[in-house]
């Protein structure tokens, strides 16, 4: 999070450089902030590229843009399930259509490499393939009463009006799992971006309007999570907050919804492990590690941070994982030829370096390599740090604890079996886990006994279907899953009748 001040641009200073400025989109139109104030964009890989000026949004213009989708609401609501899936499917088209343009600008302004971001935009477009084909499935349930000439159903209502608050790491895969699920449903939104990736969601929003969707069914507000994201959360008229985003943001969030009676859906942070058995294939092993800790630069929630690897093998698979490492390009993501782009800002590349300190100094593992930033060439001006790998790491150590949320990873020996799951476990997220075996037994057992809502087996920590409900358990998540059949669950709530005749 950075504070207002540190990117807020005075008009004078936007006029001098001319990248564009673009708009909140509120009831159908595109509006400045009310206060006239924006932000400048930068890109990661080159902070001196600014991508656009967004508005510098405050309690003002979520209350407009609040009232507008309170609105609109009682209309929508009346829209049948299919025809609101119409406009869904149409917006799938659209994305099809621009996918390599909003790559690209993804990738200018989040900093992951082009082949990812053109992954995150396609995951946009199967979300809304798959809600659209679910508004003819809207289903609830028929039954009898025990009482005579009595019938009774159930039906799925809308909610309201729902605050949609969204990370930088996946700009449109995120909120197309909300905003999707959520207006299928009969909902209107609000959604308040991350500071860093308003483009992304600008250029998603875009494809609603040329959708034709009904003006203040989406409404999109940027700003900063102090001045437009917590004034969302605490809003009367907010029904439902749906959040994703650190644990420690969650949990904020989570009490204030609850002190005002909302409902409230959180996906937030991970510490995920990846184990790696004396029966692993070990060039499987090795490759689901680089990119299972690697891949978005290690900005996934799913991030593999956590390489836990049976004494056996974990000489070999040492060598082997750092001599892949240390071959990985690393550079600006818009180069087909570069494996892993920036981290995504200054406070993030301050804190990744910090946590590589407490690895040497207060956790004393072995750093095996990386552990700096680069500026050599064209990387001197973006955020890049060296992928970096840590070995002799203990579990109780503060980098096998806390999730660093960039291109750092922590091997950690274990025994056995047993061990090795029990320090999966011990930690305080439970987003998701794998195991690399080839003996089926071990495979099940891991899936049964590990604390996770997400478990893979020979494969990496990541990569999501939308069609499957994806979440986590203890600090990661609050009960939800988004995805699936799932996330209708949030988004809607059961209403039961009873008719007598
Ligand atoms: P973050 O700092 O928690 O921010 C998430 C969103 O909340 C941003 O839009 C942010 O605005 C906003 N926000 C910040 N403070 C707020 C407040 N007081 N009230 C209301 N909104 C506020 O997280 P991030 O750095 O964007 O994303 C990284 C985190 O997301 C990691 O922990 C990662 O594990 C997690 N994540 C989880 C999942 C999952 O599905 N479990 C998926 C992706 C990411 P600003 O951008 O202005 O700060």
């Amino acid at each position: 999070m950075s504070t207002p001040a540190k990117k807020t641009a005075t008009n004078a200073r936007k006029k001098a450089t001319a990248p564009p400025t673009y708009a909140n989109y509120i009831q159908g139109a595109w509006v400045p902030s009310k206060n006239g104030e924006v932000f400048a964009n930068h890109n990661p890989a080159d902070t001196r590229d600014i991508v656009g000026y967004f508005p510098h949004s405050t309690a003002e213009d979520i209350d407009a843009a609040v009232a507008a989708a309170a609105e609109a609401y009682p209309r929508w609501r009346l829209v049948p399930p299919p025809k609101r899936a119409e406009y869904i499917f149409r917006v799938g088209e659209i994305l099809i259509r621009d996918k390599e343009a909003i790559s690209r600008d993804m990738t200018r302004e989040m900093g992951k490499v082009l082949k990812e971001t053109r992954g995150d935009t396609q995951e946009a477009i199967d979300m809304a393939y798959f809600v659209a084909g679910e508004g003819r499935r809207l289903y609830g349930q028929t039954t009898t009463s025990e009482l005579a000439n009595k019938f009774a159903m159930t039906v799925r209502d809308a909610i309201g009006v729902c605050g949609l608050i969204t990370p930088w790491n996946f700009p449109i895969a995120i909120p197309s799992w909300k905003i999707l699920p959520a207006i299928l449903c009969g909902n209107t939104v609000v959604i308040k971006p991350a500071e860093d990736t308003p483009l992304s969601v600008y250029r998603f929003v875009k494809a609603f309007e040329e959708a034709g969707l009904p003006p203040g069914v989406v409404n999109l507000v940027t700003g900063y999570g102090e001045t437009a994201g917590a004034p969302l959360v605490t809003h009367p008229t907010i029904r439902l907050v749906s959040f994703t985003g650190s644990t420690q943001v969650g949990r904020l969030i989570a009490t204030q919804a609850a002190d005002k009676g909302k409902k409230c859906s959180l996906e937030m942070g991970g510490k995920n492990a990846l184990i790696v058995m004396d029966d692993a294939n070990l060039e499987l092993a090795v490759e689901g590690a680089v990119w299972g800790a690697f891949g978005t630069t290690g900005q996934r929630c799913t991030a593999a941070s956590r390489l836990i690897v049976h004494k056996k093998v974990i000489k070999k698979f040492t060598q082997m994982l750092v001599e892949r490492t240390q071959a990985l390009r690393v550079g600006p993501g818009l180069d087909p030829a570069n494996e892993v782009g920036p981290v995504i800002n200054q406070d993030q590349l301050e804190r990744v370096l910090h946590y590589i300190d407490i690895g040497q100094t207060q956790d004393k593992a072995k750093l095996l390599c990386g552990g700096k930033r680069l500026t050599e060439g064209d990387l001197a001006h973006g955020y890049f740090i060296a992928p970096t790998v840590f070995g002799d790491v203990a579990p109780q150590a503060v980098i096998a604890q806390e999730e660093i949320f960039g291109p750092v990873t922590a091997i950690i020996p274990c025994q056995d079996f047993e061990e090795a799951l029990a320090i999966a476990n011990g930690v305080g997220y439970g987003l998701s886990a794998s195991i690399y075996t080839s003996d089926i037994n071990r495979a099940f057992h891991a899936m049964r006994d590990l604390e996770t809502g997400i478990c893979y087996v020979n494969a990496p920590t990541i990569g999501a279907e939308v069609h499957l409900p994806f979440g986590g358990v203890k600090g990661t998540g609050n009960g939800h899953r988004e995805g699936g059949l799932q996330a209708l669950e949030i988004f809607s709530e059961w209403k039961t009748l009873y008719v007598d005749f």
